[in-house]
């Protein structure tokens, strides 16, 4: 029985796509609408961490922040049998991810960090990509359990190593972003259109997942609809900009980045698409 606690945009769509894979679910949510919506597809729900604890030896997070990992788990510990092994899909913070899988260790049981991306979508599908950090005789027993859920699997290195690289991969989405807007201002006054610029940048070395991806699926024709907020893109900013001062290095184009992520909040709130800070970077010499 697989455990799966949070049951948003991400984690419902896990535990559809594991029943689909003909895996038994055990769910767990503090909103009752998600356990309602996972319930409503034929998942079970626990009464509490306690049950869900004592009753799967594998268990997925999928929880929007690290402080609310580290209470999820603070509560769920002590129930955990030895040999469980927990994986956070959350994108969380190294620093906690180290130390939840220190107490992981002197408890008998594995806390392994692996962070994903690809969206609602992938998550849904089993096509997300997932880069892991922590033991790895851990990640080898549970690797043919997250197969099905991503398409790409990579183990990065110890603790904390996925979540480290998801960081890094989400603030280079989030610069990126910024910049295709500021491309795209220029290339219009210079007279070239927005579907001229990408055709030049996608067959170029400036190409990138925002170019490649983000522009046609939901920026150029206005769809907005990614699943992903910009209060999560502005959370995962920050997680780098923390980081870098926790190890005392100076990243100065990243904290413009993260000023510009900021500063969209007067016309953009958390729920807004992330990729609509396009259109407030686009308006900026308007
Ligand atoms: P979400 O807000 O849709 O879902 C989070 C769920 O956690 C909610 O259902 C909420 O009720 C539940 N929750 C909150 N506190 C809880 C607690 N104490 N116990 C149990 N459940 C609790 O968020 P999401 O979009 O599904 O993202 C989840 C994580 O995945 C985040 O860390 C996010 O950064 C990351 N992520 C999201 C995407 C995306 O496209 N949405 C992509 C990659 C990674």
């Amino acid at each position: 029985m697989i455990g799966l606690i949070g049951l948003g945009a991400m984690g419902g769509g896990y535990a559809t796509r594991l029943m689909e894979q003909n895996c038994e679910v055990l769910c767990f949510d503090t909103m009752p609408e998600a356990r309602a919506r996972v319930q409503g597809k034929g998942a079970s729900v626990a009464a509490s961490l306690e049950v869900l604890g004592l009753t799967c030896k594998t268990i997925i997070l999928s929880l929007p922040k690290a402080a609310i990992v580290e209470a999820v788990m603070a509560e769920l510990g002590p129930h955990l049998r030895p040999g469980t092994i927990v994986i956070d899909t959350s994108t969380s913070e190294p620093d906690t991810t180290k130390r939840l899988s220190a107490i992981a260790s002197d408890n008998d049981y594995h806390f392994l960090d692996g962070p994903v991306s690809g969206g609602p979508l992938g998550a849904r599908t089993g096509t997300m990509t997932m880069v892991v950090g922590g033991d790895e005789d851990a990640f080898a027993k549970v690797r043919p359990l997250l197969e099905k859920m991503t398409g790409k699997l990579l183990h990065i290195g110890p603790s904390g190593a996925g979540h480290t690289v998801k960081i890094a991969n989400n603030l280079l989405c989030a610069a990126n972003l910024v910049l295709m807007g500021e491309m795209a201002q220029m290339a219009e006054r210079a007279g070239i259109s927005l579907a001229e610029l990408l055709a030049g940048v996608n067959a170029g070395s400036g190409r990138s997942g925002v170019s490649e991806v983000n522009f046609p699926k939901w920026i150029t024709n206005e769809a907005y609809d990614s699943g992903f907020t910009m209060g999560l893109m502005r959370k995962d900013v920050g997680l780098a900009t923390g980081l870098a001062d926790r190890l005392g290095i100076s990243l100065p184009a990243t904290e413009v980045i993260a000023a510009i992520w900021e500063q969209s909040r007067d016309m953009l709130d958390d729920s807004a698409d992330f990729n609509e800070i396009y259109k407030y970077r686009k308006r900026s010499n308007a």
